[in-house]
Parts: C-alpha cells; structure tokens; sequence
C-alpha cells in the first residue's frame, strides 16, 4: 500500500515527475544546493519548538506550536500553492485520527511571513481525489512526462530529465 505523505502531496503540485522519482526512491536532492539551503533554513529556524514530528509513520510535521498549531517552514513563496495543499493534507490526516479544530500554518522565516492555512468546503473530497491520482502516478512503471517549466533549473532532478 502506497503512504502518501505530506512531501509527495507537495510534489504533486510542483511536478508529477518530481513525484514519481521521489515516491521510487530516485533521491538526488542530497546534492542539490537549493535543498542545501531549505534544509539549512529549516534546522535553523525555531530552534526552541520540538521539531519533525512523525505521526502515523506516514506525515511529518515541522513543529506543533502551542495547542493544535501545526507548522510547515518553507523559505520562499514560489510554490505556495503546493504548500497549502501539503498543510491542508496534514489538516485532513489528523482530522481522520479524530485531532480535529487544528490550524496550520505556513512559516517563511526569510521573509518574516507567515500564512494560515483550514480545510475549506470541499477540500476533503478533493484531497481524497489527489490522493487516488497521486497512487495511479507513483505505481506506473515509468515517469510520466512533463513540459520543462520556470522551477526546473532550480530542480535536483534537473540532470536526469534534461541533460
Ligand atoms: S527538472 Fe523539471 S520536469 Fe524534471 S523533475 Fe524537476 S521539475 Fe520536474
């Protein structure tokens, strides 16, 4: 049975091929720097709260702040919407194991921002939905193929797919 976890529900926004390798363990994004620098980001930033809680084996929370406050870190907005639906997934997730009323927020300590993040009307149904996409994606035998975009320069998988 597939896990899907919160970093495949991102990647399902930012490219379905980004998707594939990483949910076949194709990892390359030890070596690329700008994975370096969001890692970095992320180890330094709050350093006082308890951070990367697993819950369930399956998503892993950056910290929980407070009472039912949950956060995700994340250094810039250029892919904001894929950080949404990673939080709103997390939201569905504990809803499902009975933790309900939990806010999330996303946190760009670069920026100094922050945004809060709900389940909204219909966001379950369609959570549900990407969910049974994101298993027909991860289980094909091969990648599905992409157009190049603005973000695949920036890509740890930038050399597998074009070079
Ligand atoms: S380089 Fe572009 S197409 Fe390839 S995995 Fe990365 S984002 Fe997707």
């Amino acid at each position: 049975m597939v896990k899907v976890t919160g970093v495949m529900m991102e990647y399902y926004f930012v490219c379905k091929k980004k998707l594939w390798y990483f949910a076949n363990q194709i990892q390359m994004e030890n070596e690329n720097e700008n994975v370096l620098i969001g890692r970095m980001i992320d180890e330094n930033s709050y350093i006082q709260e308890k951070r990367n809680i697993l819950i369930d084996g399956t998503i892993n929370i950056d910290f929980i702040k407070k009472y039912k406050q949950i956060h995700e870190v994340k250094k810039s907005k250029s892919i904001e919407e894929a950080a949404i639906w990673q939080v709103k997934y997390y939201l569905y997730y504990l809803k499902r194991l009975g933790i309900e009323e939990v806010t999330g927020i996303i946190d760009y300590p670069l920026l100094r921002k922050n945004l809060v993040v709900k389940l909204e009307e219909n966001d379950e149904e369609k959570i549900e939905k990407i969910i049974r996409d994101i298993v027909e994606i991860v289980t094909n035998p091969s990648p599905p193929s992409v157009n190049r975009m603005k973000i695949c320069k920036n890509c740890a998988y930038y050399e597998l797919c074009f070079v």
